[in-house]
Formats: C-alpha cells, sequence, structure tokens
C-alpha cells in the first residue's frame, strides 16, 4: 500500500500537495433568509455569532474546516450552502442534503481512465481548477426544522460547534449533519444510478471500481448489465467495499457484537447479547472482566435504579456495578456508579429486551453495557454469592460480509434496502456497523467530528491524506 501511494506522489511530483485543503462555505441565500436570517439569538458556549444566519454559516464552516484538515490538496474546495424548506412531516424529515456539482475524467493525472471522479478530488488529483469558477460541492438544510413544526418533539437546529458543548435533547445538532453531507461532496457517492443500474453518460464512477457483490466477487463497473447492478443495489447484506485501505483498516474502527459473558457461578453461567451504550469509552477488544455488584443508592423511587449517589461505594470500588432501568437517564446512573470508584457497569431492563442506552455525557469515562431483565434479576438472586462476569465482543465484526468466493476477506457492507432508496443506498455504510459510523444513512447526532472509515475509503478513491492523518483514526488503540 505505502509502495502504491508513493508512487502516485511521485508522478504528480509537479503538483505534491503539501498539506490541508481550504474549503470555503459560500451562502448562496438570499437577503434576510437561511444563513442571512436576522434573528437576534443568544450566543452558545461554543458559537458566539448573535444572528441566527451567522450561528448557522458558523456551524457550516467549522464542518468544512474539520474536513479540510484532514485531506491534502491545493486547489480550494467551494461549498454552495443554502437553508431550504426540504421534506418534512410529524414523523420524518429530511435534515439536508450535498453533492458534487459536476463530475470529470480523464483529467491530468486521473488515478483510473474513463471514470467519474467529483471535482472537489479531481482538482487535487489534477493540480489544477480542472470545473472553472463553479462551486465543487452544492448542499442544502432543511429550514424548516427551526419552526418546531418538523418532525415531533424535535423543537430544532442546535449551532453548537463542539460536542463539548452539549445540545438539549429535543435539539438537533447541525454539525454532525453538516460534517456527513460534506463527504458525500467530496465523493462519498456514485455517479451511477442506484434505481436503474445505469452509468451515467455511459461511464463508471470511481466509486464503482470498489462497489462489490459478496457472492460473485464482481464490481459494479464491471458488471455484465444494469440489471445485474439494479439487483446487486437491493442485494444486502451482499453489497460490499472491496476498496483495500478501508478492507485493512475495518479492525481499527469496527467491533463484534457486544456481549455479556457470566463466569461465575455457575448456576448462572451464561453468554448474551448485550446492548453498548451511546456515551462513554467502548471496552478495551480484550474486554473487561471483574466482580458484578448490584448497587444501592440513596432511595428515591427506588434504591436499586443509581438514580441517586450510590451508598455501597466500598462494595462497588474496582468493580462492575449493576443498575436497574427506569427513574432516570442512563447517564445518570453509569455517571453514579463512576463516582463510586466502578470500573464498568451494566443496565439491566425494566421491560422485555435490551434497553437502549441512549445519552450524551463527556465526563463519563467507564464503558457501560445493557443487559436483560432475566439476566440482571438472576444476577440480583445470588445475593452474597460472588458473581463474575466479562463485557466483550464477539469476533465477526458488525458490518462486514466475506466474500463468498476466493479470497473470501471480510469486507464493509454498503446500504443496500430493498426497495432501492436512491439518494441513500449504495452510498452509504450499512446501517449494521458497529459502533456507528459518520457514513451511515442516518445521522447519529454524537459524531461531531469522528471520520473513522471515511478517511480510509477516500483514500481507496484517490483522496491522498496529510502523513499525520494517514492512520488518523479516531480508532480504538
Ligand atoms: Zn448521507
Amino acid at each position: 500500500m505505502n509502495n502504491r501511494i508513493l508512487a502516485l506522489v511521485l508522478s504528480a511530483a509537479a503538483s505534491l500537495p503539501a498539506s490541508a485543503v481550504t474549503i470555503t462555505i459560500v451562502n448562496n441565500d438570499g437577503a434576510g433568509e437561511g444563513l442571512n436570517d436576522t434573528t437576534a439569538v443568544a450566543a452558545l458556549p461554543s458559537n458566539p455569532a448573535t444572528t441566527l444566519g451567522a450561528q448557522r454559516l458558523a456551524v457550516l464552516q467549522q464542518a468544512a474546516n474539520q474536513w479540510g484538515a484532514l485531506l491534502e490538496g491545493n486547489i480550494e474546495i467551494r461549498v454552495n450552502a443554502q437553508f431550504n424548506p426540504l421534506t418534512c412531516s410529524g414523523t420524518s424529515g429530511v435534515l439536508g442534503s450535498a453533492g458534487a456539482t459536476t463530475i470529470h475524467q480523464n483529467f491530468a493525472n486521473a488515478p483510473v481512465a474513463n471514470r467519474w471522479y467529483p471535482p472537489a478530488l479531481a482538482n487535487q488529483l489534477a493540480g489544477a481548477d480542472v470545473n472553472g469558477a463553479t462551486a465543487e460541492i452544492t448542499s442544502q438544510y432543511n429550514v424548516t426544522l427551526d419552526s418546531g413544526t418538523c418532525i415531533n418533539g424535535n423543537a430544532g437546529w442546535y449551532y453548537t460547534l463542539s460536542e463539548t458543548d452539549p445540545s438539549p435533547t429535543n435539539r438537533t445538532p447541525l454539525l454532525p449533519v453538516a460534517f456527513h453531507e460534506l463527504a458525500h461532496g467530496l465523493g462519498f457517492q456514485t455517479f451511477t444510478s442506484s434505481s436503474t443500474g445505469a452509468p451515467n453518460g455511459g461511464f463508471f464512477a470511481i466509486w464503482d471500481n470498489f462497489l462489490t457483490d459478496a457472492v460473485t466477487g464482481t464490481n459494479w463497473a464491471s458488471m455484465a448489465s444494469d440489471a445485474t447492478r439494479q439487483a446487486s443495489a437491493i442485494s444486502d447484506p451482499n453489497l460490499i467495499w472491496t476498496g483495500p485501505i478501508t478492507t485493512a483498516a475495518l479492525p481499527d474502527f469496527l467491533r463484534g457484537q457486544p456481549q455479556i459473558q457470566i463466569t461465575a457461578p455457575a448456576g448462572i453461567a451464561t453468554t448474551e447479547n448485550a446492548q453498548a451504550a451511546a456515551f462513554g469509552p467502548l471496552p478495551p477488544q480484550t474486554g473487561i472482566s471483574g466482580e458484578i455488584v448490584a448497587s444501592v443508592d440513596t432511595g428515591g423511587t427506588s434504591a436499586l435504579d443509581g438514580c441517586e449517589p450510590l451508598t455501597n461505594g466500598a462494595a462497588i470500588a474496582g468493580k462492575i456495578a449493576l443498575l436497574v432501568r427506569g427513574n432516570c437517564n442512563f447517564t445518570v446512573k453509569v455517571k453514579n456508579a463512576q463516582n463510586a470508584g466502578a470500573i464498568a457497569a451494566l443496565v439491566d431492563n425494566n421491560a422485555a429486551g435490551l434497553p437502549g442506552m441512549a445519552g450524551s455525557d463527556p465526563t463519563i469515562t467507564i464503558p457501560s453495557f445493557g443487559i436483560t431483565q432475566a439476566l440482571g434479576n438472576n444476577i440480583r438472586a445470588q445475593g452474597a454469592t460472588t458473581v463474575t462476569g466479562n463485557l466483550f465482543f464477539g469476533a465477526t465484526l458488525a458490518g462486514t460480509q466475506a466474500l463468498a468466493v476466493a479470497p473470501f476477506t471480510r469486507h464493509m457492507r454498503m446500504n443496500a434496502p430493498n426497495p432501492v432508496q436512491p439518494g441513500s443506498s449504495v452510498s452509504h455504510f450499512t446501517v449494521d456497523a458497529f459502533p456507528n459510523l459518520l457514513m451511515e444513512p442516518s445521522i447519529n447526532s454524537n459524531l461531531f467530528d469522528d471520520v473513522d472509515l471515511s478517511i480510509p475509503l477516500f483514500r481507496d478513491i484517490g483522496w491522498q491524506v496529510p502523513v499525520s492523518n494517514v492512520l488518523f483514526a479516531n480508532g480504538f488503540e
């Protein structure tokens, strides 16, 4: 891989990119609306602007700056941006959309002939502005969300510039959405129709060289017909990404199914699926083991729910705390266990299935899993008998699929629902990845600056990355 990258750099030596690329948001809204809305708003801890339009623009530019710092290039990328009324109903809505403004092939230094590239990437590879004065990316965001009438219970966007400035629970932070959408414009998309399988103007996108059917091992650019590609687009879980840099990076960013193993006493020994929390760190790949101790708190609705400070801290310290679901947020419980010295926490459900374990609290530093009500009851029923367990991950990386033909390598799955969802199918990672990835079809509001597998994928399609970011992880080690 290193040799390949080196060769690419040498062949393009005349335009050797030296550093981060400049990405500029171009305000395309009209006077007084969208990004020019003069409505006075209170400054946020991370966003000092005091008009609605200026706060919005600051978030979009922050997302642009984050991507710019991760990618190499000498040619400025310009992003047309607007806030417009987009689809929304009581139950769902389009938050935003973005894409390349034009498509280009066979430009100077094009890595693969007769393949469409987005102009943001083509320009860096060519060392020249192949699309002239036209902006490289177009983007829009749903202004209707701020009316509070779009999507039940959603009170609108939150214009924080930082994850450390937490969004109110009924607001949607714009930054993760803008960060996701910009990635589409930078090249996280095919230009081939996911509905019909037809290549654009008779030519394939560079994307299609890596979009592959796991059963036959054939990529989209090599498939015999549009009908074959059309079938592939809805073939979940058999639509995979075979770019070698992404494939090599999978273990750095993905884990297997979260699991809880009870190792003692023998009478309740078991290994079951668990639900990893959306907050706090994940356990290490090797798992985290210890004695499991049921928490006791100062009371409130229940002394077992961990909603108040724990009173059995001496027993909890250095152990895995067990807290029953309900009466307060998951983050409150786990924080109380952490304050008592627990090394990890389990929350047992108060209904069937696994608890959702949603929430956000940057001050939580211990891992936590949700487990079933039945298992929680079994553990509590042991009384004074020591219970030991292990929070760990299954061996198969979630969201991957193995080729059914040699070399049988596991690869990242791509979004391939049936029926096809134009704009979503094919140009996102699968929704089954764990942990969640930036480029899944639904935005995860906690992904403010994590690019995970997007950087390896961008390198597969031709982007160069500053050396310091080649192994840029937000990964596990
Ligand atoms: Zn998307």
